[in-house]
């Protein structure tokens, strides 16, 4: 089979230390959580930042600082960076600050249509999207699609035909946030077979459906992620997750099924990055 790319979501915007006391929330403690799980095969960190009150920020200055917490440990992970809705103040040049950083930035999330989360709105205009993914394109930044939905499948499509975004697509399923497609078997197939043809997947699924859906995901010969920003338990008797205890789960379903993991080397080569 082929290998199989893990993306570990440390931290995430919800998730406090009240929930998990797990929770990374400073740069030294994203970045020593992310070299645990890199060391466990996680090859992709989908870096989320908080501020010093642990509210989530798209502060270019903290993610900075995650980054170069990275760099003095010697992690090797691809730095996959956030520009979600919930990073604070819902504007392009907020939420798109940091991605002209440079610091081996490869990848950043680029949700391609608007949604609802419990009690806010998943809001990217069209405007927004066009910005960020060209903002992305001039710091040589390939945008991992998030889509919440259909529609925003289609919406990415529609992009790379107008010649904002470049194929190979690569797509993150997000399932299971609440206001957005549900995460069952069924909805999960449904996307990958709505993918365009070359198009490379990989599967959020937040909650209770989690173990299942990735299990599913890794046999499909897709791509997962896991980690606090979308499981706080660890199973369905509330055991609390620690980010190492997920990576080295999903890593485990893999391995039970005969699929190696990718490296990050051979994930860059399997993402065109
Ligand atoms: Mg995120």
């Amino acid at each position: 089979m082929k290998k199989l790319i893990i993306t570990i979501a440390h931290t995430g915007n919800v998730p406090t230390k009240e929930m998990n006391a797990y929770t990374p929330l400073t740069p030294e403690e994203i970045a020593t959580d992310i070299d645990e799980c890199a060391s466990l095969g996680a090859s992709i960190a989908h870096i989320h930042a908080r501020d010093q009150e642990g509210k989530p920020t798209s502060d270019r200055d903290v993610f900075a600082s995650i980054l170069h917490n990275l760099s003095a440990r010697g992690t090797n992970v691809i730095r996959q960076l956030s520009t979600g809705a919930r990073g604070g103040e819902n504007t392009i040049a907020y939420r798109g600050q940091m991605l002209d950083l440079g610091l081996d930035v490869k990848m950043a999330s680029l949700a391609t249509g608007s949604s609802n989360f419990p009690g806010s709105i998943n809001a990217n205009s069209p405007e927004l999207i066009e910005a960020l993914a060209l903002k992305m394109k001039e710091n040589g930044i390939k945008p991992e699609i998030e889509a919440f939905d259909l529609a925003m499948i289609s919406n990415a499509v529609y992009l790379e035909k107008k010649g904002i975004l470049k194929g190979p697509l690569h797509f993150n399923l997000v399932m299971n946030v609440p206001g957005s497609i549900s995460g069952t078997p069924r909805n999960l197939l449904y996307m990958v077979e709505s993918l365009p043809p070359g198009a490379t997947w990989t599967l959020t699924a937040v909650g209770k459906c989690h173990v299942q859906l990735i299990s599913i995901a890794i046999a499909l010969g897709g791509h997962v992620r896991t980690g606090l920003e979308d499981v706080i338990y660890y199973d369905d008797n509330k055991q609390l997750a620690s980010n190492p205890m997920l990576v080295k789960r999903a890593a485990e379903i893999a391995s039970a099924i005969g699929r190696p993991i990718a490296s990050p080397e051979e994930a860059m080569k399997i993402l065109s990055l």
